[in-house]
């Protein structure tokens, strides 16, 4: 191993070590005579990522082509992404396997997306992880299919290429939808009702608010025991246990948080029947080998939901998820930017004929400045 030390060692991998075959393992598969220099077995390839042995980066060497423990860039000078790769490399940066983009289409798509998506990016290329496209298409009454259409179309204006997930459309619908992954909501939704761990409500937004100025939930169905078939009642979690959460973060500050009032007892079962958002989004990372999610500073109280609720669920993978949540850029008035066709929408920007290149230039100089923890 000694001809290798300049590759980044496990320590990086923490976060995620469960997932990744250990270094020992990549190293037994030949000796330390078999490690050519830097980058000499790859330079030749014009492959951007390639399955190739953490000890030597030599892809014959791989002991498991099937199975790829990493997934590393070819260097080439003046390509940015493998500029970027190349960087993290030698910046031992740590290293994953698995990111997602994941919009919900119940509206157009916003700058605040675009600036999200282009960050993943980044920060995908930096740590080597492959993109997921997932679009959540659960909140079945908002959804529509110009909106999924949007999602192609921003992506494409953004240049922002992903390596899994739908190409378009109509394989959407057909191949990626959540509506194709419902049993594998239910499964742990069946799990959380024979454990006795979720509760039926039937309250109303109105009902809560009445009670609880701040709409986190007062408990009020807790003690009914309405059954869990009970029409046009959700199901919900319930949160006993005060036991702090442990949020792994790229910087490698770990915070130690408890799971937030807005968050106590939240719902996994929608009325509609459907999963909610919390519990489609954990079941859909693992699903999938997310160990890298990259969102905004507003999806704080729901990472510390999700990792409650993997928990709960005996998911220890996902508990090892590394998040990185950005700041969120505001409309004229200071607002939070929400989905519409309005000016700060995408799609005006297509309609309206706006140079791409020029566009994304903006948007990157905006990252630079964009808090991230
Ligand atoms: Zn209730």
């Amino acid at each position: 191993m000694t001809s290798c030390s300049w590759i980044p060692s496990a320590a990086p991998y923490t976060a995620s070590a469960s997932r990744r075959m250990p270094v020992a393992a990549a190293a037994a598969s030949h000796s330390p005579a078999d490690c050519p220099p830097v980058f000499t077995s790859c330079a030749s390839k014009a492959r951007i990522r390639v399955p190739v042995c953490r000890c030597c980066f030599n892809r014959q060497h791989h002991p498991n082509k099937e199975s790829p423990d990493v997934a590393v860039g070819v260097f080439f000078a003046g390509h940015l992404r493998e500029m970027m790769h190349f960087t993290s490399v030698m910046t031992h940066a740590p290293r994953f396997l698995k990111t997602r983009i994941a919009p919900t289409p119940s509206g157009f798509l916003h700058l605040g997306n675009a600036l999200s998506f282009l960050l993943t990016q980044q920060l995908a290329e930096a740590h080597g992880a492959r993109i997921l496209l997932r679009i959540d298409d659960m909140d079945r009454a908002r959804v529509r299919p110009e909106y999924v259409q949007d999602v192609f179309d921003t992506l494409r204006f953004l240049g922002i290429g992903w390596d899994e997930g739908p190409r378009g459309a109509g394989d959407f619908e057909q191949h990626w939808s959540q509506l194709r992954r419902l049993e594998l909501y239910n499964e742990a939704l069946r799990q959380l009702a024979n454990e006795g761990a979720v509760f039926a409500c039937n309250c109303s937004r109105a009902d809560i608010l009445r009670v609880s100025p701040d709409c986190s939930y007062p408990g009020t169905c807790r003690a009914r025991m309405l059954p869990l078939d009970t029409p046009g009642a959700a199901w919900r979690l319930r949160t006993d246990d005060e036991e702090p959460l442990t949020v792994f973060l790229r910087n490698k500050e770990n915070v130690r948080a408890a799971l937030p009032a807005a968050q106590r007892d939240f719902i996994v079962r929608k009325k509609d029947g459907f999963p909610a958002y919390q519990l489609s989004s954990v079941a859909d990372d693992r699903h999938f080998g997310i160990d890298f999610v990259v969102r905004g500073e507003d999806l704080w109280d729901s990472t510390l939901a999700q990792l409650y609720l993997a928990r709960r669920l005996g998911w220890n993978d996902f508990c090892r998820t590394t998040f990185v949540h950005h700041g969120l850029i505001a409309d004229d008035s200071g607002e939070k930017l929400s989905k519409s066709a309005g000016a700060t929408s995408i799609r005006h920007l297509l309609l309206t004929g706006a140079e791409p290149a020029a566009f994304r230039a903006q948007l990157r100089a905006r990252l630079r400045e964009l808090p991230l923890r």
